[in-house]
């Protein structure tokens, strides 16, 4: 049977895209929060943001008010009766682990339950539940709603099915699955990191100025964007969460955490989110 019904575990940034992207494809989403204020900014963000695109002639004004009345709050055993759950809570492994094992208690067999872990092993989140053949990696990208990719990540124990089922999932939202193993960081991060990483060790090594390090990667390697705005852009403490993780999975020094990046965190300087990173906002 097609997934019609698609609950999403958490509405904060990843949640509300995805929910967004969701609804505005035609799938009744059940999003499931546990901070009102949470959903309400959520609902409100997904508001405005199709009622620009249809300002823009990007989709037909008719679909903001569909997409809107397709989009439920509910609570986890709603969401647990969807035929999919995508889990986008905080990159917490107990937590997640919590929520798998909620879900897997509540849920019909056919159930497939999927994780947006940017990080988190697809198969230590399987473990949590009976059923680890029904459960994935989702890796959606940020903003959701604007980025093609969704990395599809296949955890030790899921199926050919579980697989083929998410893969269409994406292709119905219009957008670009990739299949990947469950490995630290999967490819997106595992390739994205240790560049940004370097990026910031020539910084801390004198080699060249932030604005510098960015316009040899976009003018000379046609990036859209430098890395260190980048870094920015995704919020430093993020991407020294995700180095620590690759570097303690891998036991790898190679994935070392660049000292300069560790600074700027415990100092607070956090990239956009904060007002400064390695630039100022
Ligand atoms: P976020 O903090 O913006 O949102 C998480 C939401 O989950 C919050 O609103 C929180 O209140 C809610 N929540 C917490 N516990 C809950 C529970 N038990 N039930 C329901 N809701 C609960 O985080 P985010 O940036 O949206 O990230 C979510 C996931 O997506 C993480 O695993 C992250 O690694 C991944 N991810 C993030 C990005 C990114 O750029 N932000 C990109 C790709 C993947």
């Amino acid at each position: 049977m097609p997934i019609q019904t698609v609950a999403v575990m958490g509405a904060g940034t990843m949640g509300a895209g995805i929910a967004q992207v969701l609804a505005q494809h035609g799938f009744e989403v059940r999003l499931c929060e546990n901070q009102p204020e949470a959903l309400a900014r959520a609902r409100a963000a997904i508001e405005a943001q199709l009622t620009r695109a249809a300002e823009r002639g990007k989709i037909p004004a008719t679909l903001v008010t569909e997409s809107l009345a397709r989009l439920r709050p509910a609570g986890l055993e709603q969401a647990a009766s969807a035929d999919l759950v995508i889990e986008a809570v905080p990159e917490k492994i107990e937590l997640k682990r919590e929520i798998f094992q909620q879900l897997d208690r509540m849920a019909p067999p056919a159930t497939l339950l999927v994780s947006n872990t940017s990080s988190i092993s697809i198969t230590a989140l399987a473990a949590a539940t009976r059923r680890p053949a029904q459960c994935a990696g989702m890796h959606f990208m940020n903003p959701v709603p604007v980025m093609p990719l969704v990395e599809i990540v296949r955890g030790l124990e899921t199926s050919e099915e579980t697989i083929a089922a998410v893969q269409a999932l994406a292709a119905r939202l219009g957008k670009i699955p990739v299949v990947v193993r469950d490995f630290p960081g999967f490819v997106s991060n595992r390739v994205l990191m240790p560049m940004i990483n370097e990026a910031i060790y020539c910084v801390m090594e004198g080699v060249a100025a932030p604005e510098a390090v960015d316009e040899i990667m976009k003018s000379g390697m046609h990036h859209p964007m430098g890395p260190l705005a980048l870094a920015d852009l995704i919020g430093l403490d993020i991407c020294l969460d995700i180095l620590r993780v690759l570097y303690r999975d891998f036991a790898d020094s190679k994935y070392r955490p660049c000292p300069l990046l560790q600074t700027m965190v415990a100092a607070g300087r956090l990239g956009r989110k904060s007002g400064r990173g390695f630039y100022q906002y």
